[in-house]
């Protein structure tokens, strides 16, 4: 197909279906049933088929005409590619739909206390029971954003000890709202509850939940990954869409807020760039050399971060293999937050440390200030990326490689 059929397809299909009166789930089952909430997916899993440049020739008459798209959150951008890629037929007739439409949100419990770089070293254990038809779940995960809403969580447990760590682990998804899981909001410095603790207590899960082959998990796990850094996309544009009249708009930004809740701090504020200059034209500081200085040396950075994201966008919707700047942009994401944060510490002076109501700007400059070093932790730290780009955009020698050979049982750990 060409942009222009495509154009005129979806046009029509538009045309003669959307309607904000619709409620949101009736509306997103309309989109599942004709492909065109996720024009890139197979044909038979409620998509089109397209290539992604296409496919942005759809979203582009979604936003046109202001239909309302699919979910942003962790279902669409992280759960349902992986499940698209690796799960079972079983698994996507069961699950991809209630993604899609919204009815089910997911959680990443991937983090536990002791292994969050090291994600390979989880000790969160899953057992067979005995008649081999679920598992038992037992451990602890961490900084788990949405968990307290979330329908299913994308869990990574060990289903085997006795073999190297990136071997013996599983992929599952893990229903939420079931005793044995227990959720508990982990208040952050800056007042927000943004994310959460969830034990685990003997939970149970399917062992036909199993995403990929049983002790595959980290091949699996590394696909959610990987589209880790893409599902802000989705979120930005599903924040976009929801501006208009009628019940489909009501409901989408009633879920939009709840998807946004952990965000609303981060990273936007953490990285406002956009705020600088306003800030220091209100102060007075706009004359003062030294600011005007680090002002420019900021948006220039913020500049050419923006084109490199640009860049990879362009190269991925022309089906090139990721190169070196989606590392990059992470990296430089978190340099621009401490940046911003420095400079507008800089303008304000002392008074960026009053919190709450009485401070600068209702207390953002101080929620920025101890809210940025998330920006440099989330999605990966500062200090893996580098070795990302060091071993594989630079081709330098590798981590000394420690305990990746002998069985996870056997490698020394803390005791919990
Ligand atoms: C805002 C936010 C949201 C999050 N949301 C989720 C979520 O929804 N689900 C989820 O599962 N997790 C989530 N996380 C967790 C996040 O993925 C981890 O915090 C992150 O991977 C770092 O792991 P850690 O905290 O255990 O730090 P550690 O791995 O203990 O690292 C501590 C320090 O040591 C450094 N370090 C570790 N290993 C190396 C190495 N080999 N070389 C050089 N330096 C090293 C690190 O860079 C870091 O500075 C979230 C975190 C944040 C901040």
């Amino acid at each position: 197909m060409d942009a222009e059929s495509v154009r005129a397809e979806v046009r029509a299909w538009l045309e003669a279906n959307w309607s904000p009166e619709l409620s949101l789930v009736e509306w997103r089952n309309k989109l599942a049933d004709s492909g065109w909430g996720c024009p890139t997916w197979p044909v038979e899993w409620y998509g089109r088929g397209l290539s992604p440049s296409l496919a942005e020739v759809a979203n582009e008459e979604f936003e046109k005409i202001g239909a309302v798209g699919t979910p942003g959150g962790g279902g669409m951008g992280l759960a349902a590619p992986t499940i698209l890629e690796h799960g079972s037929d079983d698994l996507k007739r069961r699950l991809l739909r209630r993604i899609v439409t919204g009815e089910d949100t997911w959680c990443q419990l991937f983090s536990e206390p002791g292994s969050g770089s090291d994600l390979a070293g989880l000790t969160t254990r899953a057992e067979l029971s005995a008649d081999g038809d679920e598992y038992v779940v037992n451990g602890q995960k961490l900084w788990t954003t949405s968990a307290h809403h979330a329908k299913y969580g994308m869990l990574l447990a060990r289903t085997n000890w006795d073999v190297p760590k990136h071997r013996g682990i599983t992929y599952f998804a893990l229903e939420m709202h079931q005793p044995g899981v227990v959720v508990k909001p982990l208040k952050q410095m800056n007042g927000h509850a943004s994310f959460n603790e969830v034990f685990l207590n003997d939970a149970r899960v399917p062992a036909a939940n199993a995403i990929g082959d049983v002790g595959n998990g980290w091949t699996v796990a590394l696909a959610t990954l990987a589209h880790e850094r893409r599902s802000f996309d989705v979120l930005q544009r599903a924040a976009r869409s929801a501006r208009g009249q009628g019940r489909a708009y009501d409901e989408q930004r009633a879920e939009t807020t709840q998807i946004m809740a952990p965000y609303t701090w981060y990273p936007q504020r953490a990285g406002r760039a956009d705020l600088i200059v306003e800030r220091a034209q209100a102060t007075g500081k706009a004359r003062d050399p030294v600011v005007r200085q680090e002002i420019a040396k900021l948006l220039a950075l913020a500049r050419a971060t923006e084109w490199t994201a640009k860049r990879a966008r362009a190269a991925r919707m022309a089906g090139r293999p990721p190169g070196p700047e989606g590392s990059l942009g992470k990296l430089y994401a978190s340099e621009i937050a401490r940046a911003c944060s420095r400079v507008h510490t800089l303008i304000t002076g002392t008074d960026a440390l009053l919190s709450g109501a009485d401070g600068p700007l209702e207390g953002v400059i101080a929620e920025i200030l101890v809210s940025v070093p998330a920006v440099s932790i989330a999605g990966g730290t500062d200090e893996i990326q580098r070795n990302i780009v060091s071993e594989r955009v630079l081709g330098l020698p590798k981590d000394p490689d420690i305990d990746t050979k002998k069985p996870f049982r056997d490698v020394p750990r803390n005791k919990r």
